[in-house]
């Protein structure tokens, strides 16, 4: 077991100056696997003074000088991803094959893309008789959370450099030996010191002390919309800008006329990925109410297929979910959710057979599920879905929008233009159109409470900018 006593900080990896330490355990084994400090308002002070004294030069850089490091880093993410998507696999449970493929391929997808956007971009024009500058915003704050680790990181940390930012990461508590692994890849990359920082540490500690430092400029967060909340208040008082990317509770809706097995199939695999913890999960299938029993029928059968298991061997779909807390949570919403007359359908709270140790779930459907449960109100991060019927078009966009969350969602219909017409009227950052696919440069981001900004492509730069106008 690896015990580690730094932090990244000033371009080194110094002795942390916190006494406690964070344990990290293995969601599929239980074990500890390895332990990080629990750093606090100290270990934040020295990262953001470090991150600080690096801001002005930094910003200073050109293009070019930020695309080299920046080019060596995404180098250093492609060399280094099975090393990364393993790291993955012992501290969150990702299966190996979609944390090879995703929880460290897509990071690499993303830092690829801020190469071309950065190469590209036009940090001036002119406007009537002034000049408009696009500047960076000063130290950024990001604070990440643990279910795509790494991906979260870089949705920020890439871009907020490629923007002329400096950085204080703060990672979650469950998963920060993947970010210890890219602090470490930013240093082989050759940034100058203190242009990126790493503080591990818990979230009422290190994570509010970094969001209430008068040093930094912008708070960038990723998770739960409790914890996004408080966050804007601290910024706010210190009138720092945030981006918050918080729950969700998006809808899959089934217009009359699709190809109800593919929809739901593809809907039952959307929300058994990653053991159900994405928070654009289409945790909520509307299905019109003459064709309720049939997507009910293939819903079973399609998440009969998610056998639980071990996440080192390939041939496993789906893993643990993170740890104790999570496990007993999700739990609670499935028994919940029959207490309030849910059907169940396959799955249930019970542990999956076979499983005596690791933080398992079966994967569960839950049909009759009507709106106003708790089951399709509040985000469940684990792998159950809930089967909705609806009467009429009009209908389905009501339940659609009745939750107070807005990240994403799923439109299936006879045709493209059906669909996008519905999803228009959704109140949501992101739609899928007929199962069309993820795209790394669309911007990401939520509606009502699921946050504030949007990341990834060119949106999710811009949101490390700020704008100066000189007036000739
Ligand atoms: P999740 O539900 O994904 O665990 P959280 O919102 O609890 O999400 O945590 C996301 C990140 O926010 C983690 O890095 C966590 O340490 C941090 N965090 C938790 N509480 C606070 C807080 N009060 N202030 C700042 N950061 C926090």
């Amino acid at each position: 077991m690896q015990e580690y006593s730094d932090q990244y900080i000033g371009g080194e990896w110094r002795p942390t100056l916190a006494a406690e330490s964070i344990a990290v355990l293995n969601p599929a084994t239980e074990q500890v696997i390895a332990s990080v400090p629990a750093g606090g308002a100290e270990d934040v002070d020295a990262a953001v003074r470090a991150a600080r004294a690096a801001a002005r030069a930094w910003g200073a850089t050109s293009r070019e000088e930020r695309l080299a490091p920046l080019t060596r880093l995404r180098d250093g993410l492609a060399a280094r991803q099975q090393e990364m998507a393993e790291t993955v696999v012992a501290e969150l449970g990702s299966p190996i094959g979609f944390a090879t493929a995703v929880q460290a391929g897509l990071p690499l997808g993303v830092a690829g893309s801020y190469l071309d956007i950065l190469a590209g971009y036009e940090f001036e024009e002119r406007v009537g008789t002034s000049t408009v500058f696009a500047e960076p915003a000063g130290v950024v704050a990001a604070i990440t959370p643990w279910n795509y680790p790494l991906h979260q990181i870089v949705a920020k940390v890439v871009p907020a450099l490629a923007a002329g930012c400096t950085v204080v990461l703060k990672p979650a508590e469950d998963t920060p030996l993947v970010a210890r692994l890219f602090a470490q890849l930013v240093h082989e990359a050759g940034f100058p010191a203190g242009v990126f920082n790493l503080v591990t540490g818990r979230g009422p500690d290190a994570g509010a002390a970094l969001a209430a430092h008068p040093g930094v400029d912008l708070v960038s967060f990723t998770g739960s919309t409790a914890v996004g909340r408080r966050i804007a208040e601290v910024a706010g008082r210190g009138i720092k800008r945030v981006a918050l990317e918080l729950g969700g509770k998006s809808a899959n809706v089934v217009l009359p006329g699709a190809d109800l097995t593919r929809a739901v199939n593809v809907n039952v695999a959307n929300v058994v990925a990653n053991s159900g913890q994405t928070c654009s999960a289409w945790t909520r299938l509307l299905v019109h109410e003459d064709q309720y029993e049939e997507a009910v029928a293939i819903a079973a059968k399609a998440a009969g297929k998610y056998v639980p298991g071990d996440p080192t061997e390939s041939s496993t779909g789906l893993g643990p979910v993170v740890n104790a807390k999570q496990r007993e949570r999700v739990r609670g919403y499935i028994t919940g959710a029959l207490a309030e007359g849910a059907r169940l359908v396959v799955g249930g709270a019970e542990a999956p057979e076979g499983l005596a140790q690791g933080y398992y779930v079966r994967p569960t459907v839950l049909a009759d599920v009507t709106p106003d449960m708790a089951v399709a109100q509040e985000e469940v991060f684990g792998p159950v879905l809930s089967i909705l019927a609806y009467r009429d078009e009009e209908h389905a966009l009501e339940i659609a929008n009745g939750t107070e969350y807005g990240l994403a969602g799923s439109v299936w219909a006879a045709d493209d233009e059906t669909a996008a017409a519905f999803a228009r009227r959704m109140d949501t950052g992101q739609v899928h159109i007929n199962g069309g696919r993820f795209n790394p440069l669309a911007p990401f981001g939520g509606y009502k409470k699921s946050g504030v900004g949007r990341e990834l492509g060119r949106h999710g730069l811009e949101e490390f900018l700020q704008t100066k106008s000189l007036q000739f």
